[in-house]
């Protein structure tokens, strides 16, 4: 069966693979697709070995979506500011 290749872009050479230590590939998403955006965060950089096939996320690549959560916060910070301009 052929499986859906994930779009990504190869932007360089990232940290060294635990397993093989060779430089792993430094990946981001080609596309920032409506399915990346629906899950609660994503990682817009990673790297791949492709000796093992071993994946490396890093925290500081982490980035959150916007949550209706997180759009109330945003909601009731701007009303906050709203009452302290009265
Ligand atoms: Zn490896």
């Amino acid at each position: 069966m052929k499986v859906k290749k994930y779009k990504v872009k190869i932007i360089g050479n990232g940290e060294e693979c635990k397993n093989c230590n060779i430089l792993m590939q430094r990946r981001e998403h080609s596309e920032i697709t409506h399915k990346i955006r629906q899950m609660s965060y994503y990682f817009s950089e990673w790297d791949y070995c492709s000796n093992c096939k071993h994946v490396q996320h890093y925290e500081k690549f982490k980035v959150f979506n916007k949550t209706e959560k997180g759009n109330i916060a945003k909601y009731l910070e701007e009303q906050n500011m709203l009452f302290k301009n009265l």
